[in-house]
């Protein structure tokens, strides 16, 4: 075993970086057992955490890329290790060092040149709702509908956005947009290794935010709507919603009825950033469950026992092996259930399931829609 020098110095800057709970862990291995990697080659987070308390070399391995930030073995370790937390520093000690995996290196960079990880123009950001007559966001306007930059820039999940903002009108809910002014919300950054980015992101949200008076958030994105909860530090006051959420309770205060019954068998994804990090299980299954003709069936692997689709902790922009896709595994296990429909609530999700349903050739079997696209259907 080779030893990187000074070895202590390795694990105080993990700790500095923000993996405060590093020494917390007695190598139990749960992390490892219950890791979605374990159904294919393996991701050895015990191993990677003892390399990075000792300072082994080793921690920087491949395998630093592949965490998904899925939060199941968080939600498992006995000790109470962030353990996504000390993976995001190890990434951001590599990061500085300019040494990440290509593909993110084009993530990062267009973030840095559009505010966008999808080479989008900054101007074109507000372009998928430019023929709803959606208002301006502005003090006296009561929620801000932020989409997302995947919602704003991917030709296909555009749709998601339009389908939000449609139902919200039905509703008549008071909403605004920023369109080109607001950038990424910083998870991409934050969760790939680059702080400092994602700093400068949350900068300029804030001050774009307090600026135009927001008080009440609606994402559409759970990554999103994780980053606006838990990393802006200086909008405590403002309310943070997911579509979802939003959803259900107009539902439920019938401010929003369905017309047209959608007479299909569907089941429900948990995005591991709305479910697992943020306890959001029940609101998009209210949404479903209310649309008339829609059967609701439960894939077994479901609620905090979720598969992630990979397409966390910057997994969307990595070339992952075929017979390796997380995404592929789900679609066997929806398709099943026997539903037509696979209902998701994460921008990443439809990305990846949506690609996962071409390589297996199962577009005439299965459609992957936002649970806003499902009910959009139903007005
Ligand atoms: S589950 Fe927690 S305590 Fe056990 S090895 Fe993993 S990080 Fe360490
Ligand atoms: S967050 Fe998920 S992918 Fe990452 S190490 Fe933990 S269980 Fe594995």
């Amino acid at each position: 075993m080779e030893y990187l020098s000074p070895m202590l110095e390795v694990a105080e800057a993990i700790i500095e970086a923000g993996g405060k709970t590093l020494t917390t862990c007695y190598q139990c291995g749960t992390c490892t057992a219950s890791c979605p990697w374990g159904l294919f080659t393996g991701l050895k987070v015990r191993d990677m955490i003892r390399k990075a308390q000792f300072g082994y070399e080793g921690f920087e391995s491949e395998d630093l890329w592949k965490c998904v930030t899925c939060n199941t073995c968080v939600s498992r370790c006995p000790r109470g290790v962030e353990i996504i937390d000390l993976i995001s520093a190890m990434r951001s000690i590599m990061a500085e060092m300019g040494s990440i995996p290509k593909s993110l290196k084009t993530a990062i960079a267009s973030i840095k040149s559009n505010g966008n990880p999808w080479a989008g123009e900054r101007a074109s950001r507000g372009d998928w709702a430019k023929d709803l007559d959606i208002k301006e966001m502005a003090p006296d306007v009561e929620y801000l509908y932020f989409p997302c930059c995947t919602l704003c820039y991917d030709s296909r999940v555009k749709n998601v956005a339009r389908s939000v903002a449609k139902l919200l009108k039905a509703a008549r809910v008071d909403f605004g947009i920023l369109s080109e002014s607001e950038v990424c919300c910083g998870d991409p950054s934050r969760s790939i290794g680059d702080f400092a980015q994602s700093q400068d992101l949350i900068a300029s949200n804030t001050k774009l935010f307090k600026d135009a008076g927001v008080k009440k958030i609606i994402t559409s994105s759970p990554h999103c709507y994780y980053a606006f909860k838990n990393y802006y530090k200086d909008l405590p006051d403002v309310e943070v919603y997911h579509h979802s959420e939003i959803l259900a309770h107009l539902l439920n205060s019938s401010r929003l009825t369905f017309n047209k019954p959608l007479d299909a068998k569907v089941t429900y994804h948990d995005p591991c950033y709305l479910g697992r990090h943020s306890g959001i299980y029940e609101p998009p299954r209210e949404v479903l469950r209310a649309i008339p003709g829609v059967q609701l069936s439960e894939m077994e692997r479901t609620g905090e026992d979720s598969l992630c689709c990979g397409g966390g902790g910057g997994g969307a922009w990595l070339e992952v092996k075929k017979g390796e896709r997380f995404a592929e595994l789900r679609i066997e296990e929806a398709l099943q259930t026997g539903s037509s429909i696979l209902g998701v609530s994460c921008p990443f999700c439809i990305l990846m399931l949506e690609d996962a349903v071409k390589t297996l050739n199962k577009e005439d079997s299965i459609a992957i829609k936002d649970i806003a696209e499902i009910a959009a259907e139903g007005l």
